[in-house]
């Protein structure tokens, strides 16, 4: 007698946790480059503001001015420094 195989429906999840958790994932722990904010060349634009996947370039709340890289998410990919107009970010190695 043929052998049945299990439907999708009773094959197990695969990593599903729960929903709205990204904030639970620290990603930056994922890095090995970290981008470096070089606050002379830096004119507030924010295209890395907007730019990066991971919302971690973070604004001062008090100067509306550029703050602070969130290194507990920011995962090192570079696209800020690349995005950046005045070469305001650069992206070195992560001995952390
Ligand atoms: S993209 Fe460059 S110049 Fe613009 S806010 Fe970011 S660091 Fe500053
Ligand atoms: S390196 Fe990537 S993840 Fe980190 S701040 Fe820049 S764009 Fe965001």
């Amino acid at each position: 007698m043929k052998e049945k195989k299990a439907g999708w429906k009773e094959l197990p999840e695969g990593d599903v946790l729960e929903g709205a958790s990204s904030l639970k994932f620290r990603t930056g722990n994922w890095r090995n480059r970290r981008p470096v904010h070089i606050s002379e060349r830096c004119i507030n634009c924010f295209i890395c503001w907007v730019s990066c996947p991971d919302g971690a370039v973070k604004v001062d709340s008090e100067t509306g001015k550029f703050g602070h890289f969130d290194y507990d998410f920011c995962k090192g990919c570079g696209i800020c420094a690349y995005e950046c107009p005045k070469k305001a970010i650069e992206m070195v190695d992560d001995e952390g």
